[in-house]
Order: C-alpha cells, then structure tokens, then sequence
C-alpha cells in the first residue's frame, strides 16, 4: 500500500491519540536507513527513539530471532521457564552496575519497568512516597504518568493521577538551575511534603531524555547516594534511554562511579524487540513474594534471544567504543555549527547522547521551539529524521546508530546544515 492509502487508514481506525503525526510509513530499515512505503529512503537519525544503538534488523539479532521463533514462541515464564529468560538475567546482573549481587525481572517496555522498581522499592523499604525530578520523563502508564516531571502532553486529560508523588529541581545550569539549588530543592521537598519515613525511592535518570539530553553531575548522583544512604531510601537510575551504550559506557550512571540499588533499562535491550529490564540488588529484589512480578509476556522467549544477540554485538563488534568515538565527530560538528549558526547553542555530548539547542538569542538562552519543528520539518522533507525534545522542546537530539556507516552520517548532518542554512542562513553568511 502507498503512504497516502494507509494515511488514509490510519485516520479511519487509529485512536488519535495512538495515531502518529508522520506520514511516511516504514516499509523496510538496514542499520540507518528506512524506505518508506512509497520507496523513500530516510536516514535515522531517530534511532527508533534510541531503541537502534545497534542499528535496524543487526544481523546477528535477526538471526538469533529467527533460531528462536524455529524453537519456542512463547510460554508465559511463571508457567513454564526456558533458558533465555535466565541467561538474561546472568548477563545483566554481569553488566549492571548496582550495589552488591544483582537479580532481575523483566518487562515488556520501559513504563513497566519503571512501575515494577517502584513496587520493588516499595517492597523493600516498606515506605511509600517517590521523588522524582523535574524535566524527568518514565512513560504513560498511571505510575510513571505521575513520576514525569512535564505534565503537558501526557498527563492532561487522565484525571487523578496516583498519589505519594513528589518532585524536586534537575540540574540545569544553562537553564538557570545550579547544583546547589537542585540539592536544596530535593532537601527541602524531603522536610515538607515528602516525609524521608515515609519515602522508599529517588528516581532519576542519570542523564535528562525527552527532557533535554542534561547530564547530571557526577556530585549532584553521589549526593542522592548519600541522602538515600541517611535515609533508608533507594536510588533508582531509570536508563532506559541512557542505557545500554548510548554514552560511551552500558549505563551512564557508570561515568559518576555511583552504585544504584536499582537500574531500568530497556528501548536497546533487544534492537527493537520489545523487553525490558528492572536489576537491582538481591536483598531488594527478593522483597516481594511468588508471581508478584511480570505478567504474560514478559521476557518473552523471542525477546530474550534478541537481547542476548545484543550483548554478544557489544563484545564482538565493540560498541562502547563505537558509541564513543560516534560522540565524539558530533561533538567536533557541533562546534563548527555554533560558530557557523547563530541559532545553534549549548552543545553536548555524552558518548552518542549528543545533542543541542536552538536559541533565539545565545545571551539570553531564549529557545526557540519554532525553529526546532522546523528543523525537525525541512529535514524530514530532505530525507532525514530528526527529533526535537527538551522542557522548551528546543533541543535537537541525535539517536540514530552508533554503527552508521560514515557516508551516511555525513549525508544527515549535511542535510541538517543546509536545512538551517535555508531557515535562518549562516552566521557567516549573513556577515558576508
Ligand atoms: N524512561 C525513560 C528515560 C524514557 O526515555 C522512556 C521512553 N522515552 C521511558 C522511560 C518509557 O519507555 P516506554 O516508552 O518503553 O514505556
């Protein structure tokens, strides 16, 4: 079917707030490229919202799928184990970064998982209250609807959402918000609303996602390691866009040294394949009793192969490394376009978490949202897919593969150049 049939469909049967705002359909996708259904070819700079680090359809992946679809599909885990499931959980307990011996339990999606560390916390602390930050983003079930830090546009036509939710600042600097601050904040929220007896968890992504690509300071998370220390609480670093090699190291809390009591991680789990995962310390994990964890479909079978191929692509094709060097050239890029574009500002990168922000004053650090849709727009018109994020929705992240090919990586960034050279012109330009 041609795009405009299926736009056509999907307006017809898909509820308007599962239908996506693109028209182009995925047909086809190899490492960083999609055709779409009428033949079109995008470069990904999306990287399927960062579930790709490993590229569309890894090789390796699509044939460890396939040996497993020829075996077993699935059986509900609870009901009867298999191999998959257990050697995921060996491997991630090897890989993952929280104190002492970690088990596991998985999910199917990154909400999930984030609602099953809370049930985990709140197990093995007997408390209830979360804190959570600002700019923060956990998914769009009840819980993690709650645990967000932007309401807008998740939040705002579900009613009531699940008490015993409180918040506190994110370091931003460039947005205004210090360290120190952020620290007050969250010890000011733990002597009002958020009584420290009565809260099992802080949960934090060690890096901003959908709010802005914001690292937090290494100080800022052994900070919360030791609040959480004095108070009996548990750190919880949700990396389900940071994880799994996106900057350089599997979890990007690994760049602070801090030791979690728990980690959630899925999108590049599985190149796509849906699971997720919730690893945490074994005193905590054990806390709740039989079946109280998981459901029909998660760790499927399928997925468990997918995940286990990922892993043994990090090892062989050294995608730590790759993930690294790929920040790098952005970082070397970014530099030029902020000399070049008088729109382009505040340039980051940790490993391929890479990403910047469009301004429409560099003094003031005035966002300019506009200009990011635009952007996101005209690219996508040329041929590239492209996503803004952020509280002001004014940052450009870059997701696509760490294993794009360099040709193509080069093609993407050319067509983000002339883009903005169309929308704004070059500083040089305008000077000439
Ligand atoms: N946590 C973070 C940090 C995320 O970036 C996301 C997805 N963008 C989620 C949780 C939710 O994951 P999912 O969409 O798989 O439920």
């Amino acid at each position: 079917m041609t795009n405009a049939q299926l736009n056509e469909l999907k307006q017809r049967y898909v509820a308007s707030g599962a239908a996506s705002p693109a028209t182009q359909f995925a047909d086809r996708a190899e490492n960083a490229l999609i055709w779409d259904a009428d033949g079109n070819r995008l470069i990904d700079f999306a990287g399927g919202i960062g579930v790709l680090n490993i590229g569309h359809r890894h090789p390796k992946v699509v044939q460890a799928v396939k040996d497993q679809l020829d075996r077993v599909m699935h059986t509900c885990q609870t009901v009867m184990p298999y191999e998959g499931y257990v050697k995921v959980a060996e491997k991630l307990s090897q890989v993952t970064p929280v104190r002492g011996h970690a088990k596991v339990m998985l999910a199917n999606s990154g909400a999930e998982a984030l609602e099953n560390a809370v049930k985990v916390a709140r197990a093995a602390t007997g408390k209830n209250n979360v804190i959570c930050f600002d700019g923060g983003y956990h998914g769009r079930t009840f819980m993690t609807m709650a645990m967000n830090g932007k309401v807008a546009p998740y939040a705002t036509d579900f009613g009531t959402m699940p008490g015993n939710v409180f918040r506190a600042p994110y370091p931003v600097p460039y947005h205004g918000v210090s360290e120190d601050e952020a620290l007050r904040g969250l010890k000011m929220a733990l002597k009002t609303d958020a009584n420290p007896r009565d809260t099992a968890a802080i949960v934090l992504e060690p890096v901003l996602g959908e709010g802005g690509f914001y690292p937090a300071p290494a100080s800022f998370l052994e900070a919360i390691r030791e609040i959480c220390d004095e108070h009996g609480m548990l750190m919880i670093v949700d990396e389900v866009q940071s994880g799994f090699g996106r900057t350089g190291k599997m979890f990007a809390i690994e760049h602070s040294g801090v030791e979690p009591d728990i980690i959630t991680m899925a999108k590049s789990m599985a190149d796509g394949m849906p699971i997720s995962a919730v690893v945490g310390t074994d005193k905590h994990m054990d806390a709740s009793g039989g079946n109280s964890l998981g459901g029909t479909y998660t760790g499927s079978p399928v997925s468990c192969a997918a995940t286990l191929a990922v892993l043994e692509v990090f090892e062989q094709e050294g995608i730590l490394e790759k993930s690294q060097a790929l920040g790098d050239k952005l970082a070397e890029r970014f530099a030029k376009w902020q000399q070049d574009f008088a729109c382009v500002d505040n340039a980051r990168n940790m490993g391929a978490m890479a990403a910047v922000d469009l301004v429409a004053d560099k003094a003031s650090h005035t966002p300019d949202a506009d200009l990011a849709g635009a952007l996101c727009k005209k690219a996508r018109e040329k041929g590239l897919i492209l996503l803004s994020c952020g509280l002001y929705g004014n940052t450009i992240r870059f997701l696509m593969p760490v294993t794009i090919e360099d040709e193509i990586l080069e093609e993407g960034l050319a067509i983000i150049e002339e883009s903005l050279e169309e929308l704004v012109g070059s500083k040089t330009a305008a000077s000439a």
